[in-house]
C-alpha cells in the first residue's frame, strides 16, 4: 500500500489532461482528488476545504504557480499543507524560487507516478512528524495534560483576553500533599500511578475551557478564564473533596489502596495586577498558606495579600519531564545518525539521500529500490544513444535523470547528467557525445553498486 490514508489532494493545473492523469494516478491509490484549473480556483478551494497536500503546476495564466504558492505560504491556516510543484524541465530558477517560498519538493512533468508517489509520501510524513512533535512539546509526557510550556502560552493569550474585553480570570496552583511519601513508601511506578489518576481527575472536574496543566513534579495548575473567584473557590473545593476519596489501587493481587489529598491556592485577577507571573506568585502564596495550615485544604490569596512573604520557585529550570523529554530526543537523533552510517554504497552520498527523506532509512530504501528499478535501463538506452547519434531521444532522459540522481544521493552522477543537460540545453552539440559517455560509466556504476547492495540485503 503505497499511502496508509486516504488522502484528500487538491491537484492545480491548467492543462486538462494532465488533471485527469493526476486525478486518475492518484485516485488508483486511494487517494481523494480534487482539481482546479488555476491558481484562484485552488485559493478558493482552500478557503473552504480541509486539504493534506496540494499539487501545484508552476506555468498557469492568470495567477501562476509561484504567486499561488506565496498566497498559501502566507496564509497561517494553510503554511502546514505541504506543496509539491510541477514543473516542466527548463524551469530550474523558478523551482529554486519554489522551494525558497516553502515548497516542499517538485517534480518534473511528464512526471513518474512512483516518484510523484514518494515524494508525497515524503512530504506527508513530515508534516506529521512535525504535528506529533509540536503536540508532544505541549504534552506533559507521563500524565498526558498540558505541560508548563504550554500553560504559559495559553495563560498569556487568556490574559490578554481577559484585559481587552475586562473579563475576570483566576488562576489555582495544586500540590499534592506528603507526595514524597507515596514515592519512598510504594515506589515510583505507583507515584506515577497517583500523578495520572491526580491529573485525569483535575481535567474532569474543571470545564473544557479551563487550562489544565502539570506544571512540575507534583505540582499542578489552573487557569480559568471568565471566572470569579467565588465560582473557582467552589470549583477547587469540590475537586479537594473528589481528591481525598480517590482511592488509586496498589495493584491487582492485593486490596491495597493509597489515598492522597490536595492543598490549593487560589488568586484572581482582581487581587493581582494582570500579568500571570504576579497571578501564578500569588496563587503559590495561597499554596503555602494551605500547606503550613495543615494541608488538604482551599487558601483563597486574594485575601492574604497584605501579610504575605513571597517564595518564588525557579521557572527557568526544567522540570524531570523537560529534561526526560529532551534526553529522549537527543538519543532518538544519535540513533538516526547510527542508522545513517549503516550502509555504504559507492557513488552514492547515502547521508544526503537520507536527509532529502529526513533519516527515514526505510523510505530511503523505498526509493533508492524505485531508483534502481526506473533507470538501470537507462544504461542501455544511453549507449543506444550514443551510438546512434540520436540525442533526441535521451534529452529527457537525462533530465529526469539529474533530477532522480540527487534525490538519491547519487552526486557524482548529478554532476556529469547535470553538464549534459546544460550542453543540451544550450544546443552545444560537440559535447554531447563525451558527456554522454561520462553519464552512462556513472550510471553503470552507480547501478552495479546498488545491485550488489539489493541483493547483499535480501541475502541477510
Ligand atoms: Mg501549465
Amino acid at each position: 500500500m503505497i499511502f496508509d490514508k486516504n488522502y484528500k489532494i487538491l491537484a492545480v493545473d491548467d492543462a486538462k489532461d494532465s488533471q485527469m492523469l493526476l486525478a486518475f494516478d492518484l485516485q488508483s491509490v486511494g487517494c481523494e482528488v480534487i482539481s482546479a484549473g488555476s491558481g484562484k480556483i485552488a485559493l478558493s478551494i482552500l478557503a473552504t476545504t480541509d486539504i493534506d497536500l496540494i499539487i501545484l503546476d508552476l506555468h498557469m495564466p492568470g495567477l501562476s504557480g509561484l504567486a499561488t504558492l506565496e498566497i498559501i505560504k502566507d496564509k497561517g491556516d494553510w503554511q502546514m499543507v505541504p506543496v509539491i510543484m510541477l514543473s516542466s524541465s527548463d524551469g530550474e530558477n523558478e523551482i529554486v524560487s519554489a522551494l525558497e517560498l516553502g515548497a516542499s519538493d517538485y517534480v518534473v512533468k511528464p512526471y513518474i507516478s512512483k516518484v510523484l508517489f514518494a515524494r508525497m509520501r515524503t512530504a506527508l510524513r513530515l508534516r506529521e512528524k512535525t504535528k506529533a512533535l509540536e503536540d508532544l512539546a505541549k504534552t506533559d509526557f507521563l500524565t498526558g495534560i498540558k505541560n508548563r510550556a504550554c500553560f504559559d502560552e495559553l495563560c498569556s493569550n487568556a490574559i490578554s483576553q481577559a484585559q481587552r474585553n475586562k473579563f475576570p480570570i483566576v488562576f489555582a496552583m495544586f500540590d499534592i500533599d506528603f507526595f514524597k511519601q507515596v514515592n519512598d513508601d510504594y515506589g515510583h511506578e505507583i507515584g506515577d500511578k497517583v500523578l495520572i489518576a491526580f491529573a485525569s481527575c483535575l481535567a474532569e472536574c474543571f470545564r473544557d475551557y479551563d487550562i489544565v496543566a502539570r506544571i512540575g513534579g507534583e505540582e499542578f495548575a489552573v487557569c480559568l478564564p471568565n471566572t470569579l473567584m467565588d465560582e473557582a473557590l467552589i470549583a477547587c473545593e469540590r475537586f479537594r473533596v473528589t481528591i481525598a476519596k480517590m482511592r488509586v489501587s496498589l495493584n491487582n493481587d492485593t486490596n491495597k489502596e493509597v489515598d492522597i489529598t490536595v492543598s490549593i491556592g487560589v488568586a484572581s485577577s482582581t487581587s493581582a495586577t494582570l500579568d500571570m507571573t504576579n497571578l501564578l506568585r500569588q496563587a503559590d502564596i495561597g499554596l503555602y498558606h494551605a500547606k503550613s495550615n495543615g494541608r488538604n485544604q482551599v487558601v483563597d490569596a486574594d485575601q492574604l495579600l497584605d501579610n504575605a512573604i513571597v517564595t518564588i520557585g525557579d521557572f527557568s529550570e526544567y522540570t524531570e519531564e523537560e529534561k526526560h523529554f529532551i534526553k529522549a530526543r537527543e538519543s532518538e537523533s544519535e540513533h538516526a545518525n547510527e542508522a545513517q552510517g549503516a550502509f555504504v554504497i559507492e557513488g552514492l552520498e547515502i547521508e544526503i539521500g537520507m536527509a532529502n527523506v529526513l533519516g527515514d532509512e526505510q523510505l530511503y530504501k523505498d526509493i533508492l529500490l524505485m531508483f534502481y528499478q526506473d533507470h538501470a535501463g537507462d544504461v542501455i538506452k544511453l549507449s543506444n544513444a550514443i551510438e546512434n547519434n540520436d540525442y533526441e531521444s535521451s534529452k529527457h532522459l537525462v533530465h529526469t535523470l539529474k533530477g532522480v540522481s540527487c534525490s538519491v544521493g547519487a552526486m557524482q552522477l548529478f554532476e556529469v547528467t547535470k553538464l549534459l543537460d546544460i550542453a543540451i540545453n544550450e544546443k552545444n552539440e560537440a559535447s554531447y557525445a563525451p558527456l554522454l559517455k561520462d553519464v552512462v560509466t556513472e550510471l553503470n556504476l552507480v547501478m552495479q553498486n546498488i545491485d550488489t547492495y539489493l541483493a547483499s540485503a535480501t541475502d541477510s
